[in-house]
């Protein structure tokens, strides 16, 4: 029987991801994000309908939005269909899913819309059903697998086996570097795999990282904002980042390459966090970083000031510096001044404040603040994507969630494009 991999978005592109399987006849779907950027927000949701009139299991690799954010939406298309993932994506998916809903209709305006997606994200979770890594997932006589893909707290791939003794390896967005808050991933032993398909974020532009080189200039960043009495904004994506970051600052303290600084975590960041410290059973917060106060009867803007004055650096969404967003409201006030610095830690999509900033000399010269970039990935680099590719040996692969350049498209699978294998 002929089996199909086809892409319903998070093709060549990263967001909305959201890929159906038909292997042995029996239709999966991984994922069901959103796209940041403007137009329709969701994957082809009509196609898919069209391609699977029914579905046999939605699995979910993790809670970033671009991965998750639509699950309300696809599960309303599929009342009866279980959403398999990790006890950890579950408890942050539903905070996460839930922000990016108000969010789009702070915008809308348009409460009774807002209302009616909350009632389908309720329904959605009353079909989580959640499962440990590596856990037997048996499906019409197939068989899925999760297992730990690093990127963030309770990411996975997938491993899904079929036929005689095959399988097809989904990576999800995958890190084999570990982190402060996860291990790196593991990759499955002894498979036979015919199809690999590979997440390809920083593919394309080759790019490695040297995670002790920018924890190094990260650090010096901060001593000398501090040395000239500045104060410090790092823009950080609610979950994963945040928390990494907030981990490396209390390092950089305790082994005494920053002085001890006031750090407040303000927005979303401020309630994932508060989930990741039950999840690891660990604290985040301490004495020095503190989640933000927040103020009866102030503003938005006046609280932040308030802030201001109380710490040395804030941490605050969004990661990417978008425009209204609390980040955002920071970067302004500090940017008045000289002595501050604004130190942008993540990806940057080219529509996005955080890269017009960075990259645009014009928009530059109306912050008089520092700014600095250095990067930290939850991502592989080109590298560890090439070692995935040799250890799992498959027979064939296909690369999505990335921007392909005109010359590198052989490989990779597009919206709508039907792979067979
Ligand atoms: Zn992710
Ligand atoms: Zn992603």
């Amino acid at each position: 029987m002929e089996n199909l991999f086809i892409p319903i978005g998070g093709g060549s592109e990263i967001g909305a991801s959201c890929y159906l399987y038909i292997i042995d006849g029996v239709k999966i779907v991984i994922d069901s994000g959103i796209r940041f950027s403007r137009g329709n927000p969701y994957p082809e949701f009509e196609l898919l309908k069209a391609l699977a009139p029914e579905l046999d299991a939605i699995v979910i690799t993790h809670a970033h939005v671009d991965h998750c954010g639509s699950v309300h939406i696809l599960s309303q298309l599929y009342p009866e269909t279980p959403i398999y993932t990790t006890n950890e994506t579950a408890q942050l998916l539903s905070l996460m899913v839930e922000d990016a809903i108000k969010v789009r209709f702070i915008k809308e305006r348009n409460c009774q819309k807002e209302w009616e997606e909350y009632k389908l994200l309720d329904k959605a979770l009353s079909l989580v059903e959640r499962r440990d890594f590596y856990d037997k997932i048996e499906i019409k006589g197939i068989e899925i697998n999760l297992l730990p893909a690093g990127h963030i707290l309770g990411a996975s791939s997938v491993l899904i086996k079929y036929g005689e003794g095959k399988s097809v390896f989904h990576t999800g967005d995958i890190s084999l570097s570990r982190q402060e808050t996860v291990e790196g991933a593991k990759l499955p032993k002894g498979e036979s795999i015919e199809l690999l398909v590979s997440e390809s974020t920083y593919f394309y532009s080759g790019k490695k990282f040297n995670r002790e080189e920018s924890e190094e200039e990260f650090f010096k960043s901060v001593r000398e904002t501090v040395n000239r009495k500045g104060k410090i904004l790092v823009p950080v994506f609610a979950l994963g980042r945040a928390q990494e970051i907030i981990l490396l600052i209390s390092r950089g303290m305790r082994e005494g390459k920053i002085p001890p600084i006031t750090v407040y975590v303000d927005g979303l960041a401020r309630e994932i966090t508060n989930i990741y410290e039950n999840l690891l059973e660990k604290e985040i917060f301490n004495y020095y970083v503190q989640p933000a106060p927040t103020y009866e009867g102030l503003s938005f803007k006046e609280a932040c000031r308030e802030n201001l004055r109380e710490a040395d650096c804030i941490l605050s969404t969004s990661g990417m510096l978008l425009e209204g967003t609390p980040s955002y409201v920071y970067g302004e006030l500090l940017s008045k001044r000289g002595e501050n610095s604004i130190i942008m830690s993540g990806y940057l999509s080219e529509e996005s404040f955080g890269y017009r900033l960075i990259n645009d000399k014009e928009v530059l010269k109306r912050f008089k603040c520092q700014v600095r970039k250095h990067h930290f990935s939850a991502h592989s680099g080109k590298d560890e994507l090439e070692v995935i590719r040799e250890s799992l040996l498959p027979k064939r692969t296909v690369f999505v969630h990335g921007y392909p350049g005109s010359k590198d498209r052989l490989n990779h699978a597009f919206n709508r494009e039907v792979i067979r294998f």
